[in-house]
């Protein structure tokens, strides 16, 4: 069956789906997005991605393309229309087409609405996550507001390119200070040799994963110690666990960091329970 892509009020064939050549958000990256977790054919955590969505669309003052009630149609209209039982939803706003000019551009500009669902090989991730990943850790040379979730990842690009080349499946970004920020595409977590979960706070310098929020959720649930706070790479690479989360990969196990091996070097006990019963506390859409 012939993907179909949601593309400003229409739903296309795959290999017809396109936006303007002047689209802000091919030109300037002046663009938002999301991605959400489908599991059982249901979006896992809609209300937190629709409230990021909301607050990163309001920090660039584009405005939402629709409410977000009929944005949740769209988004459940898309998975359906795909078949997608397992997989994710990508949801990309820009602020529209206009001549290329740096400022905003006058007048009524409407924004650009994507949506698309792809699907995801859940034998191929649950093997992934049983192994365990390696990280590689580089420095961190985004801009000062990476907790607007914008289509700008060139930064991304090559940090998850240079750890390929390393055989690592994620980079670990560090601040000048020499703490890591967070992933490339996800947020960075360690469990320190007392068993407390570590890690960064919120703030500029990340972006505030919507798994990150729901995992706190549940170790607040589960009485798990957890402190906020930065961490430097060497007590990552002493510390007896470590993980990653995001919607896409939810809670991954990592074994290596810059190939020294994390405990011993398989996924750790608390990061292997943490992952099968997250889908506990996530809300499960309707
Ligand atoms: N940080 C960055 C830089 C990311 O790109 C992502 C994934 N979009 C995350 C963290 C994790 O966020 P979430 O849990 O909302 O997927």
């Amino acid at each position: 069956m012939a993907r179909v892509v949601y593309v400003n009020g229409r739903y296309l064939p795959y290999a017809e789906a396109g936006v303007h050549v002047e689209d802000r958000g091919f030109q300037f990256a002046d663009s938002i997005y999301e991605v959400c977790e489908v599991k059982g054919g249901r979006l896992i955590d809609e209300t937190r991605h629709m409230e990021r969505l909301e607050r990163s669309l309001g920090e660039l003052r584009i405005v939402m393309p629709m409410s977000r009630a009929a944005l949740g149609l769209v988004m459940r209209e898309v998975v359906k229309r795909n078949r997608i039982t397992t997989g994710l939803l990508y949801l990309q706003v820009t602020r529209g087409a206009a001549p290329r000019d740096f400022p905003f551009p006058e007048g009524d500009v409407t924004p650009t609405l994507v949506c698309l669902a792809r699907r995801v090989d859940d034998a191929k991730r649950e093997a992934r996550a049983a192994q365990g990943i390696a990280v590689t850790t580089m420095p961190d040379v985004r801009w000062g507001r990476c907790d607007i979730k914008t289509v700008m990842l060139l930064p991304a690009v090559l940090a998850k390119e240079a750890a390929a080349e390393e055989g690592a499946q994620e980079a670990w970004l560090v601040d000048p200070q020499g703490f890591v920020t967070e992933g490339a595409s996800s947020n960075a977590w360690i469990v320190d040799p007392s068993g407390t979960l570590v890690t960064r706070p919120t703030g500029n310098a990340i972006l505030p994963g919507v798994t990150r929020r729901t995992l706190l959720d549940l170790l607040s649930r589960e009485n798990i110690p957890i402190e906020e706070r930065p961490f430097r790479v060497d007590e990552a690479e002493r510390a007896r666990e470590a993980f990653i989360t995001s919607a896409s990969g939810t809670v991954m196990p990592v074994v290596a960091i810059n190939k020294v091996a994390i405990g011993d070097g398989r996924p750790g006990a608390l990061t292997l329970r943490l992952r099968s019963i997250f889908h506990q506390v996530a809300e499960t859409s309707l």
